[in-house]
């Protein structure tokens, strides 16, 4: 057996010392982690994913405005925050690709902008008559139309939720995996063609659930105080919300299937009300987490 020698008072000192000031280091860094630094803004579609359409104007023109005046207002306003954006051009950015900038920037939150439209109803219209064996019988043909009056406001974070194949928001923002040309490889052999696929999507561990729908449910709020209708925060399948390192969230911003939610989301005052509505609802979450 090896003499161990004993150590003296003063190294002990030294050592109980140097472990008081790692561990105090540790604790800043820990808590320097909570301060919000990076926000990635996504303007939703792009390029040849054009996505919803309203009597004049695109859901991807609307979403690049919406995200490039957010930016701006981040910016002018949070001093200390970095802006990153998807897009800044129109361009077609993969949905994957989306989170990866958000992921490799280290990013504190993950902000896409979309906006809101209304499925197609096909009826049957009469549109003339004829005489079939001395008898007037009507000629119907097939018309497609959409609501034109559904409107407000809804926030997505990723999640369970229900998986629904007939669910237009997660058949419509991830209608772009379709456009992509390596999309099994980049979604874990996700099939778009088969609905119960919508699960993997879903199964991608979320694991800034908590602080994501506490950031929703301050935009959500924050359209509230404005006037919006509210059609809530819910947690759906979105690939460009999986596999998000940090808090992130989906919002919709108006119908642009509704021409006076159009009108709003293309206005000065529009733009204005709800870029002001997204700056407020980050100023809070960040007072909230930071103190
Ligand atoms: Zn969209």
């Amino acid at each position: 057996m090896k003499n161990i020698p004993l150590l003296r008072p003063n190294a002990i000192l030294i050592a109980i010392i140097s472990v008081a000031i790692v561990i105090s280091t540790n604790y800043q860094a820990f808590t320097q982690e909570y301060k919000i630094k990076t926000i990635v803004i996504d303007a939703g579609h792009g390029g040849k994913d054009g996505s919803t359409r309203g009597e004049y104007s695109t859901e991807k023109d609307v979403a690049l405005k919406t995200a490039l005046r957010l930016g701006a207002a981040i910016e002018a306003n949070m001093k200390d925050v970095k802006v990153i954006y998807t897009r800044s051009t129109d361009v077609f950015i993969p949905l994957y690709e989306r989170i990866a900038i958000a992921n490799n920037a280290k990013a504190d939150l993950f902000i896409s902008i979309h906006c809101n439209d209304m499925p197609l109803i096909r009826s049957s219209v009469v549109t003339g008559y004829k005489k079939v064996k001395g008898k007037r019988v009507p000629i119907r043909s097939s018309v497609y139309r959409k609501s034109t009056s559904t409107r407000g406001v809804e926030t997505f974070v990723s999640g369970m939720g229900r998986i629904n194949e007939q669910d237009e928001v997660i058949k419509r923002e991830n209608a772009a995996i379709f456009l992509e040309d390596n999309y099994k490889e980049n979604y874990e052999g996700f099939d778009p063609n088969n609905a119960e696929n919508y699960i993997i999507l879903s199964l991608m561990k979320n694991t800034f659930r908590t602080q994501s729908l506490k950031l929703a449910k301050l935009v959500q709020d924050e359209y509230v105080n404005v006037g919006r209708v509210n059609r809530g925060v819910q947690e759906k399948s979105l690939a460009v919300l999986a596999r998000a390192g940090m808090p992130a969230i989906l919002t919709e911003i108006g119908f642009i299937s509704n021409p006076a939610e159009e009108d709003y989301m293309n206005s000065e005052a529009g733009q204005e009300e709800i870029t002001n509505c997204l700056l407020k609802a980050i100023q809070n979450y960040q007072r909230s987490i930071e103190g």
